[in-house]
């Protein structure tokens, strides 16, 4: 039965801050960091202001600004149709809004990815959260933490790259299939997208992207104070633009954590 009450007493928790809300989402602003492709591939575009009036003759009384970014951009959901295995599934306006709020689990693996930026999630370490945490949260977001976020500041020290590539923890190709065959809503990470610095080397290459977007779930990605929520409890409200035929789009997202 509906209750309105619950929705009430929710309100009046947040305002008293009995339960905190937890901003995961990186500030955007034109050193966000964004992903580069080989040179024979498109490329995103920074985020950028582009001023049109500041309280000057351009407009007296009103600052505003057009905003230049690509769909996937800083903190953002990447949509089943970013991935060629999700072509014909949703797009980033499609999506349910009932399918953008679920509780979160935490996977910690940030003292491993701290020794080794290449670090990869696998399916034994998924097996022993549960073994530990229950299982993974039906319609609910499995948060990868690698304390990645700290170099969210420092575009070169966010991708991490050499003359092999970047270095940026992620997923095995057999942990992705692993998620994709779960009831999760999507996968979450402090890194530039949901795969592994070295996944364009991987079989197949973008493992995660090409499993979970295929198994219509999403990603979320350059998320932000992961070590500020519990294992599990939390629950995890993403909101991307409405970006109609979008294949993802800029995201704020805030996690809701009973203090
Ligand atoms: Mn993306």
């Amino acid at each position: 039965m509906a209750d309105p009450t619950e929705l009430t007493a929710l309100a009046a928790r947040i305002a008293s801050g009995g339960i905190q809300v937890i901003d995961l989402t990186s500030p955007l602003h034109a050193d966000t960091p964004i992903l580069q492709l080989p040179p024979e591939f498109g490329q995103t575009q920074p985020f950028r202001l582009e001023e049109i009036s500041r309280y000057d003759d351009r407009g007296p009384a009103w600052y505003w600004n057009n905003i230049r970014t690509g769909e996937h951009t800083g903190t953002h959901l990447d949509a089943p149709n970013h991935w060629v295995t999700g072509r014909g599934k949703e797009d980033v306006a499609s999506i349910p809004p009932r399918r953008l709020i679920g509780p979160a689990a935490v996977i910690d693996k940030a003292a491993e990815a701290a020794k080794n930026p290449d670090y990869l999630l696998d399916v034994p370490d998924l097996e022993k959260w549960q073994e530990e945490n229950g299982e993974l949260p039906d319609k609910g977001w499995l948060l990868f933490r690698t304390g990645w976020s700290a170099r969210g500041d420092d575009p070169a020290a966010f991708a991490n790259a050499d003359d092999r590539g970047s270095h940026t923890p992620g997923v095995t190709p057999e942990a992705a299939r692993y998620l994709a065959g779960t009831g999760l809503l999507g996968f979450g990470v402090e890194t530039v997208g949901t795969d592994a610095g070295q996944a364009p080397g991987f079989t197949p290459p973008f493992p995660c992207h090409e499993a979970v977007l295929g198994a219509g779930k999403y990603g979320l990605t350059q998320l932000r104070n992961l070590d500020k929520l519990p294992v599990t409890g939390a629950l995890v409200i993403a909101a991307p633009l409405p970006i109609v035929t979008g294949s993802g789009s800029p995201a704020r997202v805030l996690a809701l954590v009973a203090a």
